[in-house]
């Protein structure tokens, strides 16, 4: 730490030249996250001091994150679910082992988990020590549930299904993982992270939520396609009391008891997550996916064009293809088989998706 501060002025141009550094979002095609929205960000920074750790002194914004979970519950079919405003992803899935691991108390505790899974399980496992049996994808690189049902023991305390595969933008069928959940009365997470803002507003949406009645949890993340500022997620649960099995005694803060696995928490991301969701509306939303999912068909067209064929048929907005290299500066990924893998986000607009495919079929001329 410098022992004299540096002026305003010198702090602000050093930091431009550090955000000069980061990449160009219009080359940007590998990231789950995009722009956020304007209302969002105009909501952030009206937020911005609010800590949602310590409700009591901030109930106006403890009632937006209320407002959150029941926007969300109701897109889920299910208008009374419980829930809070996570990190992410990867919080809301170790929160989802946490509870399952909770309420059924064995001696040897297993997950059973696509072998899709984001690598989030992975860490949840590891911390929550449970041991992972990864479930082999059928061709359609959806999860096998007849292998899945083999793998459920009485020692199963989760199985976990992906609405949105973080590779491959597959939605796992959560119907027959639903069946298997209520025959042997185990808690089924379903990991929407991504999906939980696409598939609601698809012209043919696939069934996923709370409507299948074995379905016990979902991961939603608004800093994904719900155009959030970071960090923006959301955990919802059936059963609204559901999260009280974790509560720990917070003795000095305005509430008694937390569930969540921070403490300190922002509000700002949170109004920013509710600020898109009302500001756009059903129809709004519906409108954001079908210009991703329209990319995403023009993507894939044109690539197959030029002799790159798809990899899979995504149900969500993730496209994959068998191709070795692409030109700078698009920044692509790489899936763990070797698929380039580009997901068009709403800030990869139709001329960004033009300009990709000018440049790839020139180098490959
Ligand atoms: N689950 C899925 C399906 C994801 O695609 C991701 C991230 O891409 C995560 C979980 C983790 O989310 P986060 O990075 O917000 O923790």
């Amino acid at each position: 730490m410098l022992n004299k501060g540096i002026t305003e002025e010198e702090l602000f141009s050093f930091f431009s030249c550090k955000k000069r550094e980061d990449l160009d979002h219009n080359f940007i095609l590998s990231s789950m996250c995009t722009l956020p929205h304007d209302v969002a960000v105009r909501a952030h920074c009206m937020f911005m001091e609010t800590n949602l750790g310590d409700p009591g002194l901030f109930p106006g914004t403890a009632d937006l994150e209320r407002q959150l979970i029941e926007r969300f519950g109701t897109l889920f079919h299910l208008p009374g679910a419980g829930g809070y405003a996570t990190s992410g992803g990867t919080e809301s899935n170790i929160q989802a082992l946490r509870l399952a691991k909770v309420i059924k108390k064995v001696a040897a505790p297993n997950v059973v988990l696509p072998e899709s899974a984001h690598f989030s399980f992975k860490k949840a496992c590891d911390i929550l020590d449970l041991e992972m049996r990864p479930v082999p994808l059928g061709a359609d690189l959806r999860i096998c549930p007849d292998l899945a049902a083999e793998l459920v023991d009485k020692n199963t305390v989760c199985l976990v299904g992906v609405a949105g595969t973080t590779e491959y933008g597959m939605v796992d069928p959560i119907a027959d993982l639903s069946k298997i959940a209520v025959l042997h009365d185990v808690f089924l997470h379903v990991d929407a992270a991504f999906g939980g803002m696409v598939v609601p507003f698809l012209e043919r949406p696939i069934p996923f939520d709370f409507a299948l009645p074995g379905v016990t949890t979902i991961a939603v993340d608004p800093h994904k396609m719900g155009m959030s500022t970071i960090p923006a997620g959301c955990l919802l649960t059936r059963d609204p009391e559901m999260l009280d099995a974790l509560n720990i005694a917070t003795p000095y803060l305005t509430v008694k008891h937390e569930y969540t696995l921070a403490g300190t928490r922002p509000g700002a991301p949170v109004a920013g997550a509710l600020a898109v969701l009302d500001y756009l509306g059903m129809d709004g939303m519906k409108a954001v996916v079908a210009g991703c999912m329209k990319n995403t068909q023009r993507l894939i067209a044109g690539m197959e064009t030029f002799g790159f064929p798809r990899a899979a048929t995504p149900d969500v907005n993730v496209a994959t293809f068998v191709a070795q290299t692409v030109p700078t500066p698009w920044k692509v990924s790489w899936t763990r088989q070797g698929h380039l893998r580009i997901v068009c986000m709403p800030h990869v607009h139709r001329d960004r998706i033009e300009a990709f495919l000018a440049d790839i079929g020139e180098m490959h001329a």
